[in-house]
């Protein structure tokens, strides 16, 4: 295997648990982040530091790679494309990665394909919205509530928002290009990871199972394998190699080469819909660190490199908690409770490493693994209070 300099656009958790696979296949990783605090900074000594929405960053960087990837989708593809141009394997591939930063463009992708994801249209400003949403109420007495989503710059919940009424879009509705959807009736949100590699080969892991915690409307915690019935999983697993396949046709482009994390709902009907993806690492594919033969990571690593994917088998089951800042509390973090984890069988904390904690911030997960589901959950709650992100 031929050396490689691989350089990813971001430097931060997913980026750092891109590190460890590297360093087993003696991989030549290189970051570039603007936060010099990031998570990757202080275990990389190939950490560049640049704005990755910048082109020239962007541009300076890439140019001394060989292969150029990322953990955030939300940078410079005008670089991306130029690097393209000059001759530089970047996988995902540019055309898709701007696909994928607007939902609005994602969504037409979907409806394009024939690929069933819940009913939209496209909003460019408020005074569209306010139009069509007081038309349409006329003949449409079930049209709410409705989701609305900020075309571009959402994230972990933010930029998604329910208009409970035509009063509630005059005071609350996104001023920005949106996309209005229709509220699923949401039985279960699932993902599915799936890799792809230059050759066309594609490696997918079984579907998870999110649970969303409401008050952040972020995710809660996640179980592997999903509980879900075997033709749902069938039917999940079709979907993700289907998205992964027929992504960037329009640009000429065969199928996504990288790693991509597609979120589902299943309504309460039983039907499968695409929400969203993520061409990247994904949150809900962190288990597969302990619990997959091989991990998402690694498999990131294999399919930009074009290298024989990895087997997806489930070693066990699994479960991930999010490991969150606690309300009220910014600043140095303190893992309060952190000693008493270790001493727990088959509980993995990964802490990110963040040099400040904030209320909600994501700052490490936890895998719980277990021979079936019901023995995983039994611990949550245990391994729930046993740990706090505090300061001191
Ligand atoms: P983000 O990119 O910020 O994660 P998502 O599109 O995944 O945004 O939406 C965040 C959450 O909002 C989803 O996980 C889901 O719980 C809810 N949601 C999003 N779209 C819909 C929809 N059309 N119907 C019902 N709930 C939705």
């Amino acid at each position: 295997m031929e050396q490689k300099k691989v350089g990813i656009l971001g430097g931060g958790q997913l980026g750092r648990m891109l590190i460890s696979p590297a360093i087993d296949l003696d991989i030549e990783l290189h970051f570039l982040e603007n936060d010099s605090d990031a998570p990757c900074s202080a275990v990389s000594k190939n950490f560049h530091k640049g704005d990755i929405t910048n082109e020239q960053d962007v541009l300076g960087f890439g140019r001394q790679m060989d292969v150029i990837s990322i953990e955030i989708e939300k940078v410079s593809a005008d670089a991306l494309e130029q690097l393209e141009k000059e001759g530089k394997k970047v996988f995902p591939q540019p055309a898709i990665i701007r696909l994928i930063q607007d939902k609005r463009l994602q969504k037409q992708f979907y409806k394009d394909n024939h690929i069933p994801t819940s009913d939209f249209v496209l909003i460019d400003n408020k005074e569209e919205l306010i139009k069509y949403l007081t038309e349409k109420t006329k003949s449409d007495s079930n049209l709410f509530p409705i989701v609305q989503k900020l075309g571009k710059d959402g994230y972990d919940g933010k930029g998604v928002q329910i208009l409970k009424n035509v009063e509630d879009a005059k005071q609350n509705g996104f001023e920005a290009p949106s996309l209005l959807e229709e509220k699923v009736d949401i039985e279960k949100e699932i993902s599915v990871i799936v890799a792809r590699n230059e050759k066309g080969e594609i490696a997918v892991f079984d579907a998870v199972e999110m649970v969303v915690n409401e008050k952040y409307n972020l995710l809660d915690y996640l179980l592997a394998p999903a509980q879900i019935t075997e033709s749902q999983k069938e039917e999940s697993i079709r979907l993700a190699k289907e998205v992964i396949e027929k992504l960037g046709n329009k640009e000429g482009i065969n199928g996504m080469v990288g790693l991509l994390a597609v979120e589902l709902f299943i309504d309460k009907k039983g039907n499968i819909l695409v929400n969203e993806v993520a061409p990247r690492p994904h949150n809900s594919g962190h288990h597969t660190i302990e619990a997959s033969t091989t991990s998402q990571y690694a498999q990131h690593l294999r399919s930009i490199l074009n290298l024989p994917l990895g087997k997806t088998t489930l070693r066990s089951s699994a479960a991930i908690l999010n490991l969150i800042g606690e309300e009220n509390h910014t600043g140095k973090p303190f893992y309060e409770g952190l000693d008493k984890l270790l001493d727990l069988e088959n509980v993995y904390p990964h802490i990110y490493g963040k040099k400040i904690t904030k209320p909600a911030r994501k700052m490490g997960h936890i895998t719980i693994l277990g021979n079936d589901v019901d023995s995983i959950k039994e611990k949550i709650d245990k391994v729930k209070s046993s740990i706090r992100v505090i300061t001191k």
